[in-house]
């Protein structure tokens, strides 16, 4: 155990000043499984701070021109760039994440998610329609909305949370961000760069603590009347009601259980590695990770024995290992969780052709009590079979034979979530057809995760409602108003 000297103390950062909490909670190492971080564990009172500073900072933030703002957000990404081994480092001693991944996905993105917002805030514009029999004049104005509930997970935890932060700001709101409190870190940091980017007092503020007391102080506040989070469909559907009564703007980002498609015409060379990536990357730990593979029955076996010979060759190690492809999961209790779903498949008869614990003492001294778990697939298991319907959001993915086009879009659609899926063929038209079909809000088809950030990002059905992206985000973030002018 980490002694009381060498813990990491966070806090809460509101109007452009850290705030010491009066009570914490521990944070987990989840490589070691020590405590190594205390966080603030912040409730009404420290969100009711937070919103008077946003409330306060509002007039003059909106005020500014989208240049200025465009110019600060700019200067803070360059800031985060400055920084990226030690905001790499941070985020995956705090996530589990390998450090690879943190380097080269996490905080590059962080910092281009304010670059491209602060680019793209430049280039919108307002409609105006003429109707001359009436001497009228129609146009619409956008303005902010005022000061948005910012709530993320602990996947993804700086490049989710600036995914929000940076639409906002650009748009003229001022905010409350909460991050998830197992991932913390990356936040707190980015706080001390506020300032010196230019970014004025209140109007980011930062509140840290769980979701069921800071979580809710945000989304039940009446003076925050829009909501963006990111999370687990449960914490939504908890969101909506709290929200409900105030008629919040809400933009959900939930969980997913994507399939791959995959035809006997496709190129299996690509598509391999790619399915590898696409169901264990991050430790599975993505709301975009494939977990359900339908292989075309002619290439089923040859696939399956390609895949595992694949999978077997990702290394779990320590999140600082650079020659890892696999960190550690999130906590003891998701770790325990995700392997309660491997145990329920094979009291279901389905076959576990690789994966599940790690022999400990294949881990390096002090990572012994992490919590690992090995690249695991699961073949044969039945659609309805809770390993097929459920979010695992673990390294753990199936993988099932079908035999027709019109059959395998009927089983890929056959789940409560639609946020993303694969499609792998040679084959142009079949894309099209099978693309249009798929109860998804994204279609990757022979590649997986090539983000277009410009164009919407979301889930249909239990995936989410609404849309992010250069347009969508300005929408959600901004009131319409249409003005009609007689002359
Ligand atoms: P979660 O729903 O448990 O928590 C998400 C955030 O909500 C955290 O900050 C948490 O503290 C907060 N929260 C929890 N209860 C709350 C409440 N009652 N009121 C207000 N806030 C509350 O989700 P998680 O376990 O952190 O993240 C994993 C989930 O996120 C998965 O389902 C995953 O698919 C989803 N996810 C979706 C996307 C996407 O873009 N669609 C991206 C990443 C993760």
């Amino acid at each position: 155990m980490a002694g009381p000297k060498t813990l990491l103390v966070l806090e809460n950062f509101i109007n452009g000043k850290f705030v010491p909490c009066s009570s914490y909670i521990d944070s987990y190492d989840p490589s070691t499984g020590d405590v190594y971080c205390r966080v603030p564990d912040s409730g009404k009172e420290e969100v009711e701070a937070a919103v008077t500073a946003a409330r306060d900072a509002f007039l003059g933030w909106s005020s500014r021109s989208p240049q200025e703002r465009s110019q600060i957000m700019n200067k803070l990404a360059d800031l985060i760039e400055h920084d990226l081994e030690a905001f790499a480092q941070a985020e995956s001693k705090d996530q589990g994440k390998t450090i690879t991944f943190a380097r080269t996905v996490d905080i590059p993105r962080a910092a281009y998610n304010f670059r491209f917002f602060a680019s793209s805030i430049l280039h919108h514009t307002t409609e105006c329609t003429q109707m001359d029999h009436m001497d009228c004049m129609h146009y619409t104005v956008r303005t902010p909305v005022g000061i948005a509930g910012l709530i993320s997970p602990w996947n993804l935890p700086l490049y989710l949370l600036t995914w929000k932060i940076a639409p906002a700001i650009a748009s003229g709101n001022t905010v409350i961000a909460k991050p998830s409190e197992m991932t913390s870190v990356t936040a707190w940091m980015m706080c001390k760069l506020l300032g010196k980017a230019g970014i004025p007092p209140g109007v980011v503020n930062t509140v840290f603590g769980t979701g069921p007391k800071a979580g809710e102080a945000i989304v039940s506040h009446p003076d925050v009347p829009l909501i963006s989070f990111t999370g687990s469909t449960l914490t939504a559907q908890h969101i909506r009601e709290r929200s409900a009564p105030h008629c919040k703007k809400l933009s959900l980002e939930l969980g997913g259980k994507n399939p791959a498609i995959i035809f006997e015409d496709a190129n299996l060379d690509q598509c391999i590695p790619t399915t590898v990536r696409s169901s264990f990357a991050n430790q599975g730990e993505i709301c975009l990770c494939t977990s359900r593979i339908f292989v075309q029955r002619s290439i089923y076996n040859e696939f399956l024995k390609r895949f595992v010979e694949e999978a077997r060759k990702w290394k779990v190690g320590s999140p600082s290992d650079p020659t890892a492809s696999i960190g550690a999961l999130i906590s003891k209790e998701h770790l325990e969780k995700v392997k309660n779903y491997v145990k329920k498949a094979r009291a279901e008869g389905a076959r576990i052709l690789c994966g599940e614990g790690v022999d400990s003492l294949a881990l390096p001294t002090g990572n012994q009590n992490g919590y690992f778990m090995l690249p695991t697939v699961i073949a044969e298991v039945k659609d309805e079979s809770c390993c097929m319907q459920e979010e695992i959001f673990g390294p753990v993915t199936c993988v099932v034979p079908f035999d027709t086009e019109e059959e395998v879009i009927k089983r890929a659609n056959g789940v409560k979530y639609g946020l993303a899926a694969t499609i792998w063929s040679s084959n142009v038209g079949r894309v099209h057809r099978v693309a249009k079909r798929l109860q998804a809000g994204l279609v990757w088809t022979n590649c997986w995760l090539v983000r277009e950030l410009n164009l919407p990002f979301g889930g249909m059905k239990a995936s989410g409602i609404g849309r992010e992206g250069a347009k969508e985000s300005y929408e959600f973030f901004t009131e319409v108003k249409t003005i009609t002018i007689k002359h």
